[in-house]
């Protein structure tokens, strides 16, 4: 290992876990010297964000609860406009990735720091990485501007996250894992993240399915959701995430429910090519194939295994394959029509890769 130089790239910020931790949310701030927070939500969430606003009394200067799924840039420059106006000096993002993507947005646009308070798994809290629509086009943009400064993780606050979005959440962020395992620029300390991230999400998704409220599961779920976010935020993606944004964008598909469906079939393409390097998922799962693994273990926690059940048309399959082929871009094996075609079929179907 150590004959081949590498690169370990972290970003400075704050971690808390912890059930209750969302009370110390006033007490981040003071400590960052910031007294003026604008809460942001989705419209799901807009109670827990006027708790929130309760619970920071005169450090809260308001609630903006228009968070919406990928970011419309429209929603992002009326909530940069709603801080500017009420003179915010941070964001509290409390929910999901998109909520999270609306304080980054802001934070683009101001500089203001985020404390982000995550509900699901899905990880953008621990990245720099910012996607955002406009004209119904997809983009992203990296840089540090939008990594967040702090993160408390307090299982309280996903205990209420549905089975069926705690699972398919859950397999969105060990897809970032899996696929950092053989991203180019790994190093040993991304490697070890993403192997403990999958390890804290199959020793506690389980327990958090037979009982959604079980915190100390919960608790272990988020810290998995921590590293996975961290892998992703580290090295490049491959193959998987980018099956999963052609058939986003292109086709609607909903967002973890993709990532779960596609997670095993993309691992499955690149063990052929790195078995070495996806070794370790089956061992973790005490399976032969990382693949295989994958995919019982999804099927088992009741994901969904077939894209025809997430409104995805047989005839769309073509199209699927051209597009999610058409802008070469690196993977461990070579990304082949045929073969993209076959495993979109077997994904379709809901087969095992
Ligand atoms: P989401 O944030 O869109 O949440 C889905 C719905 O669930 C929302 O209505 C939300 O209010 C609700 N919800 C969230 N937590 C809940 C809880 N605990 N209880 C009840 N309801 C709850 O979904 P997501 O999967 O977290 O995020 C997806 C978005 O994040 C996508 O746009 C994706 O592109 C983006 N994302 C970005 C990054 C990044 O690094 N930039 C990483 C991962 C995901």
């Amino acid at each position: 290992l150590f004959q081949n130089s590498f690169v370990v790239n972290s970003a400075a910020m704050r971690v808390r876990f912890g059930a209750g931790v969302r009370h110390s949310v006033g007490d981040e701030m003071e400590a960052l010297g910031l007294s003026r927070a604008l809460v942001l939500t989705t419209p799901q969430q807009a109670e827990t964000g006027r708790e929130f606003v309760r619970l920071l009394g005169r450090n809260a200067v308001g609630l903006f609860d228009k968070a919406t799924m990928h970011t419309p840039v429209a929603i992002s420059e009326e909530a940069t406009a709603e801080a500017i106006r009420l003179a915010a000096d941070c964001v509290v993002s409390i929910g999901g990735g998109s909520t999270t993507g609306l304080g980054k947005a802001i934070a683009l646009r101001t500089d203001l720091p985020q404390i982000v308070v995550p509900t699901t798994y899905a990880g953008s809290e621990a990245t720099g990485i910012l996607g955002q629509t406009e004209h119904g086009r997809k983009t992203t943009i990296t840089t540090p501007k939008v990594q967040p400064e702090v993160i408390l993780y307090d299982p309280e606050l996903v205990q209420g996250l549905p089975v069926g979005m705690t699972v398919t959440s859950a397999l969105n962020a060990m897809a970032h894992a899996a696929e950092g395992l053989y991203a180019q620029n790994r190093s040993p300390v991304s490697g070890l993240m993403a192997l403990e991230g999958l390890r804290a999400f199959r020793n506690a998704l389980p327990a958090v399915v037979a009982n959604p409220s079980d915190l100390a599961a919960r608790g272990e779920t988020l810290y998995g959701a921590w590293l996975c976010g961290s892998v992703l935020g580290s090295v490049g993606m491959a193959l998987h995430h980018k099956l999963c944004h052609t058939l986003g964008g292109s086709f609607d598909l909903p967002h973890a429910e993709t990532h779960a469906v596609i997670l095993p079939h993309a691992i499955a393409y690149n063990e052929v090519a790195v078995p070495d390097l996806l070794r370790p998922v089956a061992e973790i799962f005490g399976t032969e194939s990382a693949g295989a693994a994958l995919y019982a273990f999804g099927r088992d926690m009741g994901a969904p295994t077939a894209l025809r059940d997430l409104g995805l048309a047989e005839a769309d399959l073509d199209r699927a394959a051209e597009l999610a082929t058409q802008n070469p871009y690196w993977n461990p094996r070579p990304v082949e029509r045929l073969a993209i075609r076959a495993m979109l079929q077997a994904a379709w179907a809901g087969d095992a890769p």
